[in-house]
């Protein structure tokens, strides 16, 4: 019997070894740190051996492959040592794709994917498929193929899941967009982050179709560099498209194929221009899928907002809150503050990750008129935007419950409260919903 190995004994890996048990492998998990008890039981029901704290170099050398966790880096030393001594690593979608035939839409991206992500689930949930929801969201792609029987799967995918890929292929592949971000992990070369991304793209066949944000420099450079044998389906609001969708006045207009159909952007769900970018991958995702026009517009119509995706809370005394704790670099902060029509309170801040403020220098001149910094070390945000907001309008916070206080106090009628913080949790939070969540929370205690 083969044997396989997981590293990593949280979702994906957990997810991974259910399957490969399915399979009838020999199966051992292997995790360095604490695995969550929700993730012992699991292993447990199903049997599998497993160990943590720490890795027995013998018995995982031993493998005939390894499962690696996209959360594990490559400068781990197990893995060092695993591919020294040339021992096959694939990723977990790369291992639960062998085992499903079902018809695959994978999209990655800097920004935007878990909206992207729901918003295709939803179109194809209202148009009746079968279908799973996976990658990065909810239960683990390897778990599902494992326990479920689905025709379709919608799967976010990280960068790091399309580091050991192989053979895995999408039918249809998105990128959203790409933005530096997570650049430690890939030897602070954007290039080797640009190329992971596009990973997504290169088992694509002539049947498959790449849907891409032309409006992305950075996208429409790479793609000039590599040759794609697909259908491109490219999305854009600054100009028309012989094939894709595009802005007309005031409707998105999708071409695909021969057909044309359109939609008033003011009968979109979700606000915000980079919504209209995810919007009509979205669309355009589900036109290739054979989905009919109606369905297409009415999901677009009625699609909630994710939770901590801008999503609005509560208004208190004609003040609005908004929770969009995910947005953990600046990008997807520019976006949240572009959408903004009413004078912002803006709530940022945390573990910065490299971030250069002065991109969002002309929006917090236009729309913000107070920050609440909430972070153990806020200097760079001071020293960036306090010139611009005045001394008196910046206030210091550490405490989720503070920073809703200070800034209710710095807001009056008609004002908004904007959580988007440009940075990650860590520094006062386990994680973004955690920071999310204590936020509302403090919005609803108010
Ligand atoms: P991801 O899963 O890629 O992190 P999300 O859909 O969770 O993306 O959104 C993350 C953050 O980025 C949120 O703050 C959201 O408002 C913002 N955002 C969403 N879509 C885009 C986009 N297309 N471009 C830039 N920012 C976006």
């Amino acid at each position: 019997m083969s044997k396989i190995v997981v590293l990593g004994g949280a979702e994906s890996g957990v997810g991974a070894a259910v399957l490969a048990k399915k399979k009838g492998f020999d199966v051992f998990l292997s995790d360095n740190g604490n695995i969550a008890e929700n993730y012992v039981r699991v292993l447990e029901e199903w049997d599998i051996p497993f160990e943590q704290g720490g890795h027995s170099e013998g018995r995982i050398l031993a493998a005939d492959e390894v499962v690696k966790s996209p959360g594990i880096p490559e400068t781990a030393p197990m893995v060092r040592t695993l591919r020294d001594a040339g021992v096959h690593i694939v990723s977990e979608i790369e291992f639960a794709g062998r085992y499903d035939s079902a018809k695959k839409i994978c999209i990655t991206g800097s920004n935007g994917k878990t909206t992207t992500t729901s918003l295709i689930y939803y179109l194809l949930k209202n148009a009746g498929l079968n279908v799973g929801l996976g990658g990065n969201i909810g239960a683990s792609y390897a778990y599902q193929v494992a326990t479920e029987q689905h025709d379709y799967y919608v799967l976010e995918i990280s960068s790091f899941q399309l580091d050991d890929i192989y053979d895995f292929k999408p039918d249809i592949a998105i990128i959203t967009n790409i933005t530096p971000d997570h650049l430690d992990r890939y030897d602070h070369k954007f290039e080797n982050y640009i190329a992971a991304k596009f990973k997504i793209t290169k088992n694509l066949s002539p049947e498959d179709c790449f849907i891409f944000d032309s409006d992305d420099e950075i996208t429409i450079r790479h793609l000039d560099s590599i040759i794609l044998r697909c259908k491109m389906l490219p999305f854009s609001q600054e100009k028309e498209l012989p094939q894709g969708a595009f802005l007309k006045g005031d409707k998105i207009v999708v071409r695909y194929e021969e057909e044309e159909s359109a939609l008033y952007l003011q009968e979109l769900a979700l606000g915000g221009k980079h919504n209209i970018y995810n919007s009509m991958a979205a669309a355009l995702a589900a036109k290739a899928t054979g989905i009919d026009n109606k369905v297409i517009r009415e999901s677009l119509m009625t699609f909630q907002p994710v939770e901590h995706r801008l999503e609005p809370v509560l208004s208190i005394k004609d003040v609005l809150y908004i929770n969009d704790s995910k947005a953990t670099n600046i990008d997807a902060a520019w976006y949240a503050l572009e959408c903004q029509k009413k004078p912002v309170v803006w709530i940022v801040g945390g573990t910065d990750k490299g971030n250069d403020y002065s991109v969002l220098e002309g929006l917090v001149r236009e729309k913000v008129k107070a920050i609440v910094c909430l972070g153990v070390d806020n200097a760079k945000i001071h020293a960036a935007f306090e010139n611009i907001v005045g001394k008196e309008n910046i206030a210091d916070t550490r405490s989720a419950a503070d920073a809703v206080k200070t800034a209710a106090g710095f807001a009056t009628s008609g004002d908004v409260v904007l959580l988007s913080p440009c940075c990650a949790s860590f520094d006062l939070f386990k994680n973004y919903e955690d920071r999310g969540r204590q936020f509302k929370d403090a919005v609803r205690n108010l």
